[in-house]
């Protein structure tokens, strides 16, 4: 079914996630594209090749298996076009790379994902790119730090570990008052939760490795972009061919169907976490937007529709030892990167090591959870074991 039909464009938000970018009646009824594995494309005749005649060209350009992911991301983020990418952090470079060239100016705030400042301090700036990093709650005053040769201001809200609240809309306005685009990571909200061109982003990054794959078994990118930015981004996609692969790809679509209703239920499950660890006197602040006591709450309650399943917490200050006491008995927390499947995670975080813009000073050891699908009570009996350790090896 073409969701952008004019005659379907009241659907809800629910049905487009089952409908978007499938049809049966072009696989012989079956519910789902299937995975198409390829690289040669044939031609017909003569006269095709010749004027690259057909609806796919070769592998790396598309298969109707990316396709469809495309066209569904593209209808749920309201934009232009989508590219998909091999990984997360590939989409990051790929939006960067589609509006930048030598001898331009980026702004980036302090609050991103930190392997896109490597990206930014070392490829881009070998490139002739300078890169100037501000304090994530800048809004419109962003507009001071605008040069003439300034052409991409990067966000990023909630902020990777620290979750800052970034004021998007006023930040994209000045961005597009000097002639320069906005790019957002909205890994964290997904399109649902944050409609990233309604709100005036032009490229709107995830990492569909998180919440698309639900499962974190996979690697994937996605970048979309409004009219304006869109002949870019797929210009820049073809050069490059950063493909995703087609297994990644299949695997994004079956949990696009299931996205809404997973966020959903881990919106629940990290805002009762959020609340219970709130209120426990090993914990100095809790770094969840949606919490009342979060500085950046009314931000997130104008611009956002909810809340995912990640957030940070800072401890009251304990030794080193302590902090190891509590995270290495953990039973049902998992302790590495990545996140946004269907179980519950912890990393110790430390952002003094990386920022240049703001001082990071979170009085005491910081953590980062991600809050999955096991019974609240069970994951809360795992913490309440770990303050217990922690306390004795205080
Ligand atoms: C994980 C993540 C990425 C990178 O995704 P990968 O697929 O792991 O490369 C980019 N941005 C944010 C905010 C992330 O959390």
């Amino acid at each position: 079914m073409d969701t952008n039909d004019p005659r379907k464009s009241r659907l809800g938000e629910k049905t487009r996630l089952v409908h978007a970018g499938r049809d049966p009646w072009e696989q012989h009824g079956f519910v789902n594209t299937p995975i198409y594995r390829g690289s040669t494309v044939l031609y017909r005749t003569y006269d095709d090749i010749k004027h690259r005649r057909g609806r796919y060209s070769y592998g790396t350009k598309g298969t109707p298996t990316t396709e469809a992911l495309e066209t569904a991301w593209t209808e749920l983020s309201g934009a232009a076009g989508t590219v998909l990418a091999p990984s997360g952090l590939a989409a990051v470079t790929l939006a960067l790379m589609s509006c930048l060239k030598a001898g331009d100016h980026l702004l980036v705030t302090d609050s991103a994902y930190n392997p896109t400042r490597v990206f930014c301090d070392g490829f881009l700036k070998r490139f002739g790119v300078e890169t100037t990093y501000y304090d994530p709650l800048i809004a419109g005053d962003i507009a001071g730090l605008m040069r003439p040769s300034t052409t991409a201001v990067l966000t990023e809200a909630p902020g990777s570990q620290s979750f800052e609240m970034q004021d998007i809309p006023a930040i994209a306005e000045a961005a597009r008052a000097h002639g320069a685009l906005t790019i957002m990571d909205n890994t964290w909200a997904t399109p649902l939760l944050f409609p990233p061109h309604e709100r005036g982003v032009d490229l709107a990054i995830e990492a569909g490795t998180k919440y698309l794959s639900g499962g974190s078994d996979l690697l994937l990118g996605l970048v979309s972009a409004n009219e304006l930015a869109w002949p870019a981004l797929r210009r820049t996609f073809d050069q490059f061919a950063m493909c995703a692969g087609p297994e990644d790809v299949f695997l994004g679509l079956r949990g696009l169907r299931t996205m809404a209703l997973r966020l959903k239920e881990h919106e629940a499950q990290a805002l009762a976490m959020a609340r219970w660890l709130e209120a426990r006197p090993e914990v100095a602040r809790v770094l969840h937007p949606a919490l009342p006591s979060h500085p950046g709450h009314a931000l997130w309650k104008r611009d956002f529709k909810g809340a995912s399943g990640l957030f940070s917490i800072a401890l009251q200050p304990v030794p080193e030892r302590a902090l190891a006491a509590f995270l290495d008995g953990l039973q049902l927390f998992g302790m590495g990167y990545s996140w946004g499947g269907f179980e519950s995670l912890v990393i110790p975080f430390d952002c003094t090591t990386y920022r240049t813009a703001t001082r990071w000073e979170p009085g005491g050891p910081t953590l980062r959870f991600h809050i999955g699908f096991e019974d609240l009570s069970d994951l809360q009996a795992d913490l309440d074991a770990g303050f217990a350790r922690m306390r004795e090896a205080a």
